[in-house]
């Protein structure tokens, strides 16, 4: 069984708070083999990972969603403490505009010591970009709208056949035994001779699809990525009507509520709040009535 586990390290906007550090997303994929990666890596992630239990040197993955520094000054600090711990592994860092990665590690005194493979993540346009094919998943891309180029990442979970024991007892099959492996392995059984193909007995569960929108205002882009998505971890600066003089560049409650409803996500989790919303009470009272939607605070986990 696989499990998913995101932790939200840090949720502000623009400034850190008392509460809510800089923008990093922790994301695990476990399902007896782990992989982890990171979604942005705002000032302070690294110190973030050890107040939440998480072991830096297991990343290999970096996405950056774009070049403000409330989402990438981290990264020196971060591959500095990769190299003071020996790392040998590569490091690959996405991001838009990719020769800046070279660039934002100039004061860390690792580089050089620690290989890290810029990845370039197109920005323009509007198509999806697959970033990395694994066994279970891919992480994919697509350019959003924001002051800078920016982009939006997504998780999608690789669809997973399996046998519904049920439908298989139906078909004649024991409930369980070495039978169902031959199935899957080879695509069909014979009961003395009565064919039973996997897919008279099989049941496909569509793979989870996790997205982040990084900084953007609400477009078409974030839309297509955001379609029918499990979990949405959503820029949410203003709680507010967008006023004329801040329409660009993020995105505010009533939009995303907009935006959730008309493309089906199932779970939202508002972050990257302006500090001008200190009192989570009152964030609270704002959501309540909007079905699947939280607010997001610092080491907040969420399995998928
Ligand atoms: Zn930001």
């Amino acid at each position: 069984m696989s499990r998913i586990t995101i932790r939200i390290l840090g949720t502000t906007a623009g400034v850190p708070t008392r509460e809510r550090g800089h923008a990093a997303i922790h994301l695990s994929y476990d399902d007896g083999e782990e992989f982890c990666c990171l979604f942005d890596c705002g000032e302070g992630t690294q110190r973030q990972f050890m107040i939440a239990g998480l072991n830096l040197m297991k990343i290999d993955d970096v996405f950056i969603t774009h070049w403000h520094g409330d989402h990438c000054l981290g990264l020196p600090g971060m591959v500095d403490t990769m190299g003071f711990e020996g790392r040998q592994r590569p490091l690959t860092v996405y991001a838009p505009e990719a020769r800046r990665v070279r660039k934002s590690l100039a004061f860390s005194h690792s580089m050089g010591a620690v290989k890290v493979a810029p990845r370039n993540v197109p920005a323009k346009g509007s198509r999806v970009t697959a970033l990395l094919e694994e066994r279970r998943f891919r992480v994919v891309s697509i350019p959003v709208k924001h002051s800078t180029p920016a982009v939006a990442y997504a998780v999608i979970e690789k669809d997973k056949t399996g046998i519904d024991i049920k439908k298989a007892v139906r078909f004649g099959l024991p409930g369980q035994g070495g039978l169902y492996r031959r199935l899957k392995d080879s695509g069909e059984v014979f009961l003395g001779s009565r064919r039973i193909a996997l897919e008279d007995v099989s049941v496909t569960r569509k793979g989870k699809r996790i997205v982040y929108s990084g900084d953007t205002e609400i477009c078409d882009n974030l839309r297509k990525l955001a379609r029918g998505a499990d979990l949405l971890i959503q820029d949410c600066t203003y709680f507010d009507e967008p006023g004329p003089e801040r329409h660009h560049e993020h995105a505010s409650l009533p939009e995303i509520v907009e935006m959730a409803g008309k493309e089906r996500v199932k779970r939202i989790i508002l972050t990257h709040i302006s500090r001008r919303h200190q009192d989570m009470g009152q964030l609270r009272d704002l959501i309540r009535g909007y079905p699947g939607f939280e607010v997001a605070e610092d080491f907040m986990t969420v399995v998928v």
